[in-house]
């Protein structure tokens, strides 16, 4: 039977940047992907989002790996959301301050860059081979290649990055005291684009990740670098008005754009094409614990999915690799189960918390963002964090734009929601936002702290 020193189960952008930490750490990798070599072409994104949001903590991340600087020249900075309201005015709310951006880059061109790197540096990738099973009695994988074959694996060390579908975890799950949640939301989405205009350009700004909100469903898009845009609808799957079930043709279709999206709807010539081929997808939320069991480990998805509205669940879980290896760095490559059980207890909290406001940002991105007092809070609290930056930190700048624990910057968000609700409950706010005493409201805060 082949002995391996580690193994990483799925290839996707946790496991591959993991297996390049693991590798630097001098350790022989072995990565089991089940599907075909996503650089040979014939990769298939089977409806997971084809770009995404690169923030700080995932930066952080790569920069430790040393893959910052090529990764960079695959993104498109997004300094804020465009609002596009039903008469196809716009209107822009940055994300942070001037220069501060969140970065779109495409899934299968990052993933590859990863699986590149990985490979450079001597990681064994092996794909078309499927994880079936995995026994934490023996450490023994079954895997079953492209051909069919099946073979049994010993590994000293296991890690699961394999997903929201994790057979690492299914296994977990037959132990006694092993705790597991997961729940589908009421909404799904479907990949849509629009592509470059006649003469090539971008169709709207790019630097801006383009919202349409519309109370209980919302229309989103990216920018590409081959000047296209790819969006997300994000609908019910039924029981509503506006949901996927009551979208059966093409009249369905064209009638929902008009109404609600009608200039995305000008700059989408394949709309009708694409929402009957594209799948409509799902959207999970996964909690469980341990993440460990001896010499095994879940990280990234397979451990926390979350639903995909703060733009985190790739952020998260590069932070997860970069918290891990700071502890293989302290600890070393012979106290895996030190390190383990140190990792799960670090970062639990902080996934719980970042899987909870991704699940309470769905209803601040379909629906708060097209309120004008949503406008004026915003600028209320960047007032107070240009005035105080150290002490008054806007919620989502914590979470995006800092590498501030999770849990913490859920802490404070709450006591900032608080002190800003009770803002915002003056009449006369959207006239006098800038002329209120800022200093009073940090010394709420303060107080709020205190207590
Ligand atoms: C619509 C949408 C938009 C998103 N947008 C963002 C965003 O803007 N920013 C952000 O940070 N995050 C975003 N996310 C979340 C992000 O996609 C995930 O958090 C991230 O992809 C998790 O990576 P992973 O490697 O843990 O899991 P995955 O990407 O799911 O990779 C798992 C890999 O394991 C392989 N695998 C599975 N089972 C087996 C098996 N039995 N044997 C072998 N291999 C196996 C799979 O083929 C896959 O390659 C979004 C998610 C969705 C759904």
């Amino acid at each position: 039977m082949k002995k391996n020193e580690i193994s990483i189960l799925g290839s996707g952008l946790i496991g591959s940047l993991l297996s390049i930490y693991m590798k630097k750490r001098g350790l022989d990798v072995n990565v089991y992907e089940k599907r075909p070599d996503n650089r040979k072409g014939q990769y298939q994104e089977e409806g997971r989002s084809i770009n995404m949001a690169l923030s700080d903590r995932g930066w952080n991340a790569l920069e430790k790996a040393g893959l910052k600087e090529k990764v960079l020249t695959l993104t498109i900075p997004m300094y804020g959301r465009k609002i596009h309201d039903e008469h196809g005015k716009t209107s822009f709310i940055p994300y942070g301050k001037e220069g501060q951006a969140i970065y779109s880059i495409s899934r299968g061109r990052f993933n590859q860059l990863l699986v590149d790197e990985a490979e450079k540096l001597g990681v064994n990738m092996f794909f078309g081979h499927k994880v079936e099973d995995v026994d934490l009695r023996t450490n023994e994988l079954t895997i079953t290649d492209a051909n069919g074959s099946q073979e049994k694996i010993f590994s000293n060390v296991i890690i699961g990055s394999d997903g929201a579908y994790s057979a690492l975890r299914n296994a977990m799950l037959k132990q006694v005291r092993f705790n597991y949640k997961q729940e589908y939301i009421t909404h799904g989405y479907k990949e849509l684009s629009i592509p470059p205009t006649e003469d090539g350009e971008f169709a709207m700004d790019p630097n801006a990740l383009h919202i349409w909100p519309r109370g209980s469903f919302m229309l989103i898009a990216l920018p590409n670098p081959n000047k296209s845009f790819t969006c997300t609808l994000f609908l019910p799957f039924d029981g509503e008005r506006v949901c996927f079930e009551n979208i059966r043709d093409e009249k369905d279709v064209t009638s929902i754009f008009e109404t609600y999206f009608d200039d995305a709807y000008k700059i989408m010539p394949n709309l009708k094409e694409e929402y009957f081929k594209n799948p409509t997808s799902a959207l999970i939320n996964i909690e469980c614990y341990p993440w460990m069991l001896k010499s095994a480990l879940l990280i990234g998805d397979a451990s926390h999915a979350m639903v995909p509205f703060y733009g985190q669940g790739m952020n998260c879980g590069f932070e997860d690799c970069f918290i891990l290896d700071e502890l293989v760095e302290k600890f070393g490559t012979n106290a895996w189960e030190l390190v383990f059980a140190k990792f799960q207890k670090k970062r639990k909290k902080d996934t719980d918390a970042i899987c909870q406001l991704a699940m309470e940002n769905f209803e601040e991105m379909r629906n708060e963002v097209s309120d004008p007092k949503f406008l004026i809070r915003k600028k209320i609290e960047a007032k107070l964090h240009s005035l105080y930056p150290k002490d008054w930190i806007p919620l989502y700048t914590m979470v995006t734009f800092s590498n501030m624990p999770y849990s913490e910057a859920y802490a404070q968000g709450k006591l900032q929601e608080k002190i800003m609700d009770k803002v915002m409950s003056s009449p006369l706010i959207s006239q006098n936002w800038d002329k209120l005493d800022y200093e009073d409201i940090l010394y709420q805060m303060d107080k709020a702290k205190a207590v």
